[in-house]
């Protein structure tokens, strides 16, 4: 299969080399070839340049792309779209004036999330989360990484993650996998939290590891659910079974977390919506990539992550939407894109390489993902007929987008 698309009023995020992430100063340029043609051979860019280099090529099928724009896909680096039923009664006491900590204290949260998973079927589980998956594809996202935690059982655990390897065999996403085992402590061990961590430790993540069921490790490092030494505990365990860490923090206190996340040379720390200086200190000279999550803060109405702070001091910084029950039920990267630029003060330029190049390397993909270079894989937006790049954060919660190709692949 061979897909030409010609007259690209511009292709956005061309990258000569194969860039594999983009830090501080350097978000702002978005490099970019206007009126540009676009070949891809199987799931492969080949070719791609200004129409004025273009030389004939008899191409399978031929898209006429004139006033609309190409992008690579958008990297969602942090989801937890594996889960069963919604949370929207809650969502309607939060508006009634209960804080997220008090629902959770009234049994509801995560735990009532893990109740109704432990109770949803297998098949269930799947047909429900292969329904955000397509429609999350549909808005332009072309990998995906995805988190277990609402099992809180090794049993319940081990359902989400299978159903997770069966949304990466029949999905043309790609997938990046992370046991969560530490998202919450469960009704049973309220009093024992040492007794849960010691189960993560000693039977999820040798289970879990052992059967190749995950990639990352990550913990819900907060104040009421995991501290450091937890954390550590978690981690330490988790790298020596071959799992990475990629962990939530920051989102309520900052308590060290983002420094012992280093020291476990963590792919990525997501959330950082309270950061102190020592906290970005941490950050430089590191491997580790901070991740923004915009659609959390709206919909939870608490601060935004200091965006502006961790890129002027020349760290990077990338965007995902944290699609999940309780704090974010929404999957879209385009209202991401546009938050970030509305809130977090993101230039377009670097809220678009937050959400294609550094939300693949969040995902330890970026070498073949988030960019158009030749050699990488196809996964494209086409917009529809747009004035500027500009105009994908500026008409916030529209549409813009005319067709999504992944893996080479147009979707129907
Ligand atoms: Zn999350």
């Amino acid at each position: 299969m061979s897909i030409l698309i010609i007259n690209i009023k511009e292709l956005i995020q061309v990258r000569e080399n194969n860039v594999t992430i983009v830090k501080g100063a350097d978000m702002k340029i978005l490099p970019t070839i206007k009126n540009a043609y676009l070949i891809i051979e199987h799931d492969t860019i080949v070719e791609y340049g200004p129409m004025s280099d273009f030389i004939d090529y008899n191409a399978e099928e031929v898209i006429d792309a004139k006033g609309k724009m190409v992008l690579p896909a958008w990297c969602d680096s942090h989801t937890h779209i594996v889960y069963a039923g919604d949370r929207s009664q809650e969502f309607v006491d939060r508006i009634n004036g209960l804080s997220y900590e008090e629902i959770a204290e009234r049994g509801g949260g995560i735990l009532n999330s893990a109740e109704v998973l432990q109770n949803t079927s297998e098949e269930e589980l799947y047909q429900q989360s292969l329904k955000r998956l397509n429609n999350v594809m549909q808005l332009g996202t072309g990998a995906i990484e995805i988190k277990s935690g609402y099992g809180l059982t090794v049993e319940a655990e081990l359902k989400m993650l299978r159903v997770i390897k069966r949304l990466k065999k029949e999905s043309l996403a790609t997938i990046k996998t992370t046991l969560l085992a530490a998202h919450a402590v469960p009704k049973e061990f309220k009093d024992n939290k040492q007794g849960f961590v010691d189960r993560v430790v000693s039977e999820m993540i040798p289970e879990v590891a052992q059967s190749k069921l995950a990639d990352y490790i990550d913990v819900f490092c907060e104040k009421g659910y995991f501290d450091l030494e937890d954390t550590d505990r978690i981690l330490t365990a988790g790298k020596a079974f071959g799992l990475i860490p990629k962990i939530h923090v920051n989102q309520f206190n900052a308590f060290g977390g983002v420094a012992l996340a280093v020291k476990h040379k963590a792919l990525s720390v997501d959330h950082l919506e309270e950061m102190r200086a020592e906290d970005i200190e941490a950050l430089i000279n590191s491997t580790t990539m901070p991740v923004a999550l915009p659609s959390c803060s709206y919909f939870l109405s608490i601060p935004y992550t200091p965006a502006r702070q961790i890129m002027d001091a020349g760290l990077p910084l990338a965007l995902a939407t944290d699609y999940n029950p309780g704090s974010t039920p929404s999957g879209n990267m385009n209202f991401v894109v546009s938050t970030a630029c509305i809130k977090l003060r993101m230039t377009p330029e670097e809220a678009i390489n937050a959400a294609t190049i550094n939300g693949a390397y969040a995902m330890g993909i970026s070498n073949q993902y988030g960019s158009i270079c030749r050699g990488k894989k196809a996964n494209i937006i086409i917009t529809k007929e747009i004035e500027s790049y500009n105009n994908l954060p500026y008409a916030f919660g529209d549409n813009l987008i005319d067709k999504v190709i992944i893996r080479g692949k147009v979707l129907e």
